[in-house]
């Protein structure tokens, strides 16, 4: 299963445009959030086999902190 997101938020000023064409997973054990292309055997964090697909509000979750990120990037060196 692939899943398309393209999102667009106004952030602090700016626009900041996410396109992906990855699948999000996440670990039930450690709550790590992870883009990928296929499901992974085991957590790329703790190792643990708990790797599942992500929720909606989990995907949500990603989504943000990455813009943030980007924000934040943005930001950085814009500032020189
Ligand atoms: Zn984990």
């Amino acid at each position: 299963m692939i899943v398309y997101l393209s999102k667009t938020w106004y952030n602090a000023g700016y626009f900041v445009r996410l396109e992906m064409s990855t699948v999000i997973y996440d670990c039930q054990h450690c709550r790590y959030t992870f883009p990928a292309d296929a499901l992974p055997e085991r957590c790329p964090d703790c190792g643990k086999v708990a790797v599942r697909l992500a929720a909606e509000e989990e995907r949500a979750e990603y989504d943000k902190i990455q813009a943030k990120i980007a924000a934040e990037k943005w930001d950085g060196s814009a500032q020189c």
